[in-house]
């Protein structure tokens, strides 16, 4: 049995060359186009000692556009050894990944592209261990693909210049923020909200009871909810959906391993001084007052003294790139939530943004910020967080930072 475009289909002959995976280098690439059969990847020699193949795990597909090509990069779990075909009518790539497994949350997902050569990804877990990636072409001269391993990667680029209507948008910087946002990730990207605190840590209480566990989680759900409705583009996962203790390692670990883009993590303030009031949003960093050393020390659990070590550490893991993308983003989140706020409540008071050794961030591996939304041992602001309508205003002001971070630093993340 056949399909009409198996009948037509014509293979790029591929000749592959391997190094020692150990290398971590781009390996194997081929370009021409004489008509083949199907074309397996030829296999480092596999260790006398395993004797059942493993099962890789798909962990992204990330397409990006230049003038002169396309790329499609497969990053999968393990040395994976992929099957290529180019089928016709209609025209495309089909990318086999045996001994594969899509991530639970992923059944079956389709992205459009559209940029001259590439018109949609389509994934799909074809047999229980094989997973299929399907490249609809619209018109490319050639196309290559290499492999890579550590990261383990199958890079498919595709070759041919495009009419100026598909590339005229790079032509500015803004331009190249907009080709790459109508390029997600084949697997959505992950937005990860951290609601402070629950369980038996309730976090800081206001005068009259109100626990600051309780008020970030319906924060955050607030935000999920706008992100849906506003950024369906992205996915977003919440650390915790209910009042339950969950410590702050885990808290990281759920957002490494789903590869969030970012992470913002929401809380309250709270302040011997019943007067001190307004917002204040934070990013990892050396802690650089006593101030912002009580503020990390509170919400890590942790004494002063504990911090002191956990800082030597961070000495030695400091990210520079990471911190620079959380300092963005805690500015944008700080400016926007303050900007909003003061349209709808006179009065709240922007108190800027700081970097300290906070024990949940330090572990996360994006761009993570932990916003300190209002007081709750101010009087005034522990009455409002209280109300629906203060953390709806919430959430909105968070939402329109995280928009304009990540309108203005997605080429940079990626
Ligand atoms: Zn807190």
């Amino acid at each position: 049995m056949h399909t009409e475009g198996q009948t037509h289909s014509r293979v790029n002959q591929c000749r592959w060359r391997w190094v020692s995976p150990a290398v971590g280098m781009l390996v194997g690439l081929c370009g021409c186009t004489a008509p083949a059969t199907t074309h397996r990847a030829a296999a480092p020699p596999a260790p006398a000692a395993i004797a059942a193949p493993a099962t890789y795990i798909l962990e992204d597909i990330r397409p990006s556009s230049t003038s002169e090509t396309t790329h499609v990069v497969i990053t999968v779990s393990g040395p994976v050894q992929p099957l290529v075909q180019r089928l016709a009518q209609p025209d495309r790539l089909t990318i086999d990944l045996p001994e594969t497994q899509l991530a639970q949350q992923w059944s079956q997902q389709e992205v459009l592209v559209a940029d001259g050569r590439l018109q949609t990804i389509q994934v799909t877990q074809s047999q229980p261990k094989r997973v299929q990636i399907t490249l609809a072409l619209q018109d490319i001269r050639d196309y290559r693909v290499a492999v890579q391993s550590a990261p383990h990667r199958v890079t498919v680029e595709l070759l041919g210049a495009v009419p100026t209507a598909y590339t005229g948008a790079r032509s500015t910087k803004k331009g190249a923020a907009r080709v790459a946002s109508a390029q997600p990730s084949a697997l959505a990207p992950i937005i990860c909200i951290d609601p402070g605190h629950g369980g038996h840590d309730p976090g800081a209480i206001g005068p009259t009871g109100l626990e600051e566990k309780t008020v970030v989680l319906q924060v955050a759900k607030e935000l999920r909810q706008l992100l849906q409705q506003e950024m369906p583009q992205y996915r977003v996962v919440l650390t915790r959906e209910q009042d339950v203790f969950v410590p702050l390692a885990e808290r990281a670990r759920m957002a490494n391993a789903q590869q969030a883009q970012v992470f913002i993590s929401i809380h309250t303030n709270s302040s011997p001084n019943r007067e001190a009031s307004g917002i204040e949003t934070w990013y990892l960093s050396f802690a650089a007052s006593a101030r912002a050393k009580k503020s990390a020390a509170r919400e890590n659990m942790m004494s002063e003294k504990q911090l002191s070590m956990l800082e030597l550490i961070l000495r030695d893991m400091y990210e520079t790139d990471r911190i620079n993308q959380s300092a963005v983003l805690a500015l944008n989140t700080q400016q926007a939530l303050a900007e909003h706020l003061a349209a709808q409540y006179p009065g709240v008071i922007p108190r800027g943004v700081e970097g300290a050794p906070f024990a949940v961030l330090h572990r996360t591996t994006m761009p993570s910020v932990l916003v300190e939304t209002a007081f709750i041992s101010n009087p005034h602001e522990e009455a409002r967080l209280r109300t629906p309508q203060y953390q709806r205003a919430l959430a909105q002001g968070v939402l329109r930072g995280l928009q304009q971070f990540l309108q203005t630093a997605i080429v940079a993340l990626h």
